[in-house]
């Protein structure tokens, strides 16, 4: 059975410039069978309520500015999957949630980048699954919980974030080796709470972990980890790292 993944996507460069994270990546992608069909949670779509891309053609959304245009050249032309789509929405809805599809979603970068490190060959279908940021942790782990049988059908499910995103305090001439101690106090006490299978104090995590805010001004980039924690089982770490002092690119398996 597939386990399920929480990755750090970094900023879009990541796609030119996979650092360490693309070797991560690409071993992550060989030790697993190959999944027939990939869901994603991405911290790039948030939403009011739970929404299923249905689009069977997605588009390459290069959702940012700012970058060079040999960025927005790269494509990831993976097809969509409609009709995983709308098992997902069953799913969700036999968990007493409303879903519902969005047949226009493209994917965007917190999607395509890391897929393009994974399976660069685009030719397994990707199905994305919204984020409903102001609903917290405890939502995320639900929705996990109730499309984790998916797994057992050959399907990856995916939570792409960061397991810190502080943007305001990044050092863009850092190197991988200057790590902000706040930024790793943060990184660790996730890290032992996952290990000790702690649900309360990680749905907990703004108040109880140690420079929460400031590791997360907005939480939207650290909720992906708990859609990958709800979906799938033990829980061990593929690769840890920091870019730009305080940029965490850790990557966790479960199961
Ligand atoms: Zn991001």
């Amino acid at each position: 059975m597939l386990p399920s993944l929480f990755i750090s996507h970094g900023s879009p460069m990541l796609a030119l410039q996979p650092g360490a994270s693309g070797p991560a990546l690409k071993r992550l992608a060989a030790e697993m069978p190959r999944p027939k069909a990939i869901v994603v949670v991405s911290a790039h779509w948030e939403s009011q309520e739970l929404l299923v891309s249905g689009n069977p053609a997605p588009e390459t959304w290069h959702d940012f500015g700012g970058f060079p245009q040999e960025l927005f050249a790269v494509q990831y032309p993976a097809p969509g999957q409609p009709q995983l789509a709308a098992q997902i929405v069953e799913l969700l809805t036999a968990d007493g949630l409303s879903a519902r599809i969005d047949n226009q979603r493209p994917f965007d970068h917190g999607t395509w980048v890391p897929l393009s490190l994974m399976y660069p060959d685009a030719d397994i279908p990707v199905v994305q699954v919204s984020l409903p940021s102001r609903m917290g942790p405890a939502l995320q782990t639900r929705v996990g919980r109730a499309l984790a049988s998916l797994r057992e059908q050959g399907v990856l499910l995916i939570g792409s974030g960061s397991i810190t995103h502080n943007l305001g305090e990044l050092d863009w001439r850092a190197g991988p080796e200057s790590i902000e101690p706040w930024a790793r106090d943060f990184r660790d006490w996730i890290v032992d709470k996952l290990t000790a299978l702690d649900e309360a104090a990680l749905h907990d995590y703004r108040r109880q972990a140690p420079h929460a805010v400031r590791s997360h001004p907005s939480d939207e980039h650290l909720l992906p980890l708990y859609f990958a924690r709800g979906a799938g089982g033990p829980f061990s770490v593929a690769h840890q790292g920091f870019t730009m002092g305080a940029l965490g690119m850790d990557i966790y398996r479960f199961g």
